[in-house]
This record gives structure tokens, C-alpha cells and sequence, in this order.
């Protein structure tokens, strides 16, 4: 039990997350609430990032689990301190967009839903993004003339306002200059580009195909190098496309490109073999069956080679299918058929009941752990029931 979940609340994980059930989430919720995205949404993506650094950390996160968020501010881990987000978000996604920060733009990063077909068999998906481009009107230049110092901060980006903080107390306030936005030069009105109006950079609409290769799985990233903003005096910055794997009503992935499934199968076939098609991701069809006297157990796995995902880079080579076996037993068995049915299995074992014992009776778990609750009383007194009667939980005395 831990003490809290409000980290895991955040990140809408539960408590018993895996790092990678945690990598996920936090890639998803980052990448929706990130500032570039959702630029309202700064306290949200602060809160995401801080839930991740903590529970993304060993140490941190047992101080947390036992002793909630006070523990980690008085703890001597530093656990009350917290890395920026934005260093939290370069770290996860690779640094991209630190490496360079001053001759590169900044890199944008998509996240794309694939399905586990679409992995499986590889495809090519357009993506429609805007993305500025360099004015090819004005080259980048902004207008016809070179541009010229800002009149309004005279060319040092900052402008100085004088604050009347109370009866003859003034103090001197800088803030970026609005006019040129801290450039320190800007290009007087009628000489602007009328296509970018001095932006020197236009919204594109760009097409991008994005190729899904066999095999390649969720969290993966394809990058498009130089095709992302662009800004005079820049190197371009890159496109990251995130492949975001839905999930799949049959199949799940498992390490070393596994898929497994789950399959029903009636007491009948369990006992007395069968034959079970199976559609796989390609649609094709294939069919299992056992080998004559065998019996399948309940929740038994069996694989079949070479039905998994294929590898990537590699996709002839392929992992397995597994396939865990769930035995459905019939509820009841009609009494006349018992003995029959006791003819044709194995025979029971011996069993000796001695003398002196004592005779209990059986009853339903739930049932149980709610009379353990109330064990003072004969009844429960909020009986469900439904074969009507109430009965005994206590051992009698043969
Ligand atoms: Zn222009
Ligand atoms: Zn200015």
C-alpha cells in the first residue's frame, strides 16, 4: 500500500506502474501538454513533469510510496527540489533540442497513433503540419531596405520605464522592447514585406510521409531532419514523429517482439483436443491443434514460433505467439451424468477419512471474507444471497 497517489493520480498510473507503464504515460501527457501545445496549460505540464522525476526515480519513489510527498520535502535526497520541466522534457526525448540551442530551431515534436497492424506490416502515413518557412519574397530579409535601429529603444532590445511605487519612491523597470521585440533593429513600416508582413518567416502547410517500417514499436521516434522551423541565420530544426501504439482488442506486445492472446476454450476441447483458427495481424488465417490425448490446463501457455512481431530492420525474423488457454468449465453437471462421466476418467484417489474429525463446509471466497469481517455474528446482515438461504459459516462437530 502506499501512502499517496496523487504522483501516480498525475501521470494516471496506478501504484503498481512499471517504469515503461510510467515512460508511456508521461510521454503521452508531456507531449499533449507541452507549452508549444498548449500553451494554458503550464501548472498542468509542471505537475506532469514533477510526478515523473519522482516516481521515474528509484529512491525517490519508495520515499514517496511510504511516506507521501512530506516525506520527500524533509528527506535528504533533494526529493523536494525539482528539475524544469523543459530540462525534464530534453532529457526524455533525447536532448534534441538542447544540443545546439543557439545556431539550431527548436526541434517539434508530433506524436502519431499506429495500430499494431500498422506494426506489424509496415506503413506509409501523410501527416499534414504547418511550419514556418524563410519568406522567399524577401529572402528572409524581412523588407526591401536593411533594417534599421529601432527608434524606440534605440537598438538595445530593452526599454526603461520609470514606476511610481509610492510618494516620491520611483524605481526603473527594463522589459524587452516591444517595437522590434528585443532585436534592437526592426524595418520601418512602409518598407515591410507585404508578404510577411517583417516576420521574414510564413506559415507553410508541409505533407510529410511518415514511413512505419515492420516491426517498429510504440515510444519509437522517426526523425526529419532539417524539416521543421525555420528562421533566418538558423540551421532548420528537425520533425520528431513519436509512434503512439494503440491498443489491440487481441494481440499485446511482449519483449523480444512476443505477442501474446488469450483464448477460451470448453472443458470438452480441454479434455478432448481441438482445432482453433486464429486471424493474424496480416490477415491471414492460421489454425492450431493439439496432439491427440493431450489435455490443456487452465491458464496453460503455449507458443507458436514464428507468429509474433517481426523484427525490426530484420522482418523475416520473427518472435512468437503466445497463447494462454482459459479452460471454460460448465457451471454444473446434471447428477444423472455424474456417474457416467466418473466411469470414463482416471480414477479418484484413495482417500481415508478417520474416526474422529471434524465435518466443514465449503463456501464461496467473497462469502468467506465477509463473514471473516463480522465473525461475531451468526448472519450476515447484508445478505446477497441468491440461493435465499442463510447459512451456517461456522465448523460443526461430526
Ligand atoms: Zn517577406
Ligand atoms: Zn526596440
Amino acid at each position: 500500500m502506499v501512502k499517496e497517489t496523487g504522483y501516480y493520480d498525475v501521470l494516471g498510473v496506478k501504484p503498481t506502474a512499471t517504469s515503461d507503464e510510467l515512460k508511456k504515460a508521461y510521454r503521452k501527457l508531456a507531449l499533449k501538454y507541452h507549452p508549444d501545445k498548449n500553451p494554458n496549460e503550464g501548472e498542468k505540464f509542471k505537475h506532469i513533469s514533477q510526478a515523473y522525476e519522482v516516481l521515474s526515480n528509484e529512491e525517490k519513489r519508495k520515499i514517496y510510496d511510504q511516506g507521501g510527498e512530506q516525506a520527500l520535502k524533509e528527506g535528504g535526497t533533494g526529493g523536494g527540489n525539482f528539475t524544469s520541466p523543459m530540462d525534464i522534457f530534453d532529457m526524455f526525448f533525447g536532448g534534441g533540442m538542447r544540443r545546439g540551442r543557439e545556431k539550431k530551431v527548436k526541434d517539434v515534436i508530433h506524436q502519431m497513433n499506429v495500430t499494431l497492424e500498422e506494426l506489424y506490416n509496415g506503413a506509409v502515413r501523410k501527416l499534414a503540419l504547418q511550419k514556418h518557412v524563410i519568406c522567399s519574397k524577401c529572402e528572409g530579409q524581412g523588407g526591401k531596405k536593411p533594417p534599421e535601429k529601432c527608434p524606440s529603444c534605440r537598438g538595445t532590445g530593452m526599454q526603461v520605464r520609470i514606476q511610481q511605487l509610492g510618494p516620491g519612491m520611483v524605481s526603473q523597470v527594463q522589459s524587452m522592447c516591444g517595437e522590434c521585440r528585443g532585436q534592437g533593429e526592426r524595418i520601418s513600416p512602409k518598407d515591410r514585406c507585404k508578404t510577411c508582413e517583417g516576420k521574414k518567416v510564413v506559415k507553410d502547410r508541409k505533407i510529410l510521409e511518415v514511413h512505419v517500417d515492420k516491426g517498429m514499436e510504440d515510444g519509437q521516434k522517426v526523425v526529419f531532419s532539417g524539416e521543421g522551423d525555420q528562421e533566418p541565420g538558423l540551421e532548420p530544426g528537425d520533425i520528431i514523429i513519436v509512434l503512439d501504439e494503440k491498443e489491440h482488442p487481441v494481440f499485446s506486445r511482449r519483449a523480444n517482439n512476443d505477442l501474446t492472446m488469450q483464448m477460451h476454450i470448453s472443458l470438452v476441447e480441454a479434455l478432448c483436443g481441438f482445432q482453433k483458427q486464429i486471424k493474424t495481424l496480416d490477415d491471414r488465417t492460421i489454425v492450431i491443434s493439439t496432439i491427440p490425448g493431450e489435455v490443456i490446463k487452465n491458464a496453460e501457455v503455449k507458443a507458436v514460433l514464428g507468429e509474433g512481431m517481426p523484427q525490426y530492420k530484420n522482418p523475416f525474423e520473427k518472435g512468437r505467439l503466445l497463447i494462454q488457454f482459459l479452460v471454460d468449465f460448465p457451471p454444473h453437471i446434471p447428477l444423472d451424468r455424474i456417474s457416467r462421466l466418473e466411469k470414463i476418467l482416471p480414477n479418484r484417489p484413495g482417500v481415508m477419512i478417520p474416526d474422529e474429525s471434524e465435518e466443514c463446509q465449503l463456501i464461496e471466497m467473497d462469502r468467506s471474507q465477509r463473514s471473516r469481517r463480522h465473525n461475531h455474528s451468526l448472519y450476515d446482515e447484508d445478505d446477497d444471497d441468491h440461493h435465499g438461504g442463510r447459512q451456517h459459516v461456522q465448523c460443526q462437530t461430526s
